[in-house]
């Protein structure tokens, strides 16, 4: 599953990467991983079936609100909220952040609410969004462009070095996530792809495991396959200006965060881009 265990009856580790942005009008957090809420009740937000399959390990420190704390900030410091999708690993700490506007495509949107398929049931939450009449729905974007991908700019009081860059596939209405800081670009590619060597240039390869996982949960496959193609060829091309990484590939957060993924954040550090 995550290219590090040995045995194929040892648990893999994957992580729920989250992006914590701190500007003049206060903190944006890119994706909300699992929430107090699902480390609480697991059975009741989250489906028989994906607890079975993924067995996530739910610790309260580990939360995106707790970690931010530590970070000597409190939940209603972040003011919006960018999300990639709304599978229940990217949504679930949208209750902790009760004041927080939450921007997501209109397609994403839809689909969750519909409800249409058996699997749809068990991705998509509803128990999860208590704060829905604080969501702001985008259309796919007004013909703007970031390097060549479509893109959606100007995020109701978002900073404008904050966009979102449809990645369709995964599901319909997925995104990445472009952030501008320091002269280079972050591009929180979500579920776009789920291990780091899919990003190989020469030999993209991916884990049997993650493998059967992308293919179970896609909703376009063709899509998917093809932002995988123009990811590959964006780093190619831009590789020196921008870091892509995936919502939940481990060693690309601790490249990333200078820290495991295995324990929260310390402490104030105000170099932090990344956690
Ligand atoms: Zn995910």
């Amino acid at each position: 599953m995550d290219g590090r265990t040995r045995s194929i009856l040892a648990r893999g580790r994957l992580c729920c990467h989250c992006l914590l942005l701190e500007g003049e009008r206060g903190l944006t957090l890119v994706d909300t991983g699992f929430g107090l809420g699902d480390v609480a009740d697991p059975q009741g937000r989250l489906s028989h079936f994906f607890l079975t399959l993924l067995r996530p390990d739910f610790r309260e420190e580990m939360t995106a609100v707790r970690q931010i704390e530590r970070l000597g900030f409190g939940a209603r410091d972040v003011r919006d909220i960018v999300l990639t999708h709304l599978d229940f690993d990217h949504a679930g700490g949208l209750d902790d952040f009760p004041d927080a506007r939450v921007h997501l495509l209109g397609v994403e949107c839809d689909r969750a609410l519909r409800q249409s398929s058996w699997l749809d049931r068990q991705r998509y939450r509803p128990q999860q969004w208590s704060n829905k009449q604080c969501w702001r729905i985008y259309g796919p974007g007004r013909g703007e462009r970031w390097f060549g991908f479509d893109c959606v700019r100007g995020l109701d009081g978002v900073p404008p070095e904050v966009l979102m860059v449809p990645l369709p596939g995964h599901t319909l209405g997925h995104v990445g996530v472009a952030v501008q800081a320091g002269g280079r670009w972050l591009l929180q590619a979500g579920d776009a792809y789920f291990y780091h060597r899919e990003m190989d240039l020469e030999r993209p390869w991916c884990t049997p495991g993650l493998r059967m996982y992308q293919t179970l949960m896609e909703q376009d496959r063709q899509a998917r396959l093809r932002n995988q193609d123009r990811l590959r060829a964006l780093k190619a091309e831009h590789g020196a200006e921008i870091d892509i990484f995936a919502a939940h590939d481990v060693p690309e957060f601790e490249r990333l965060s200078g820290r495991s993924a295995q324990i929260p954040e310390r402490g104030f550090a105000p170099q932090t881009a990344s956690g």
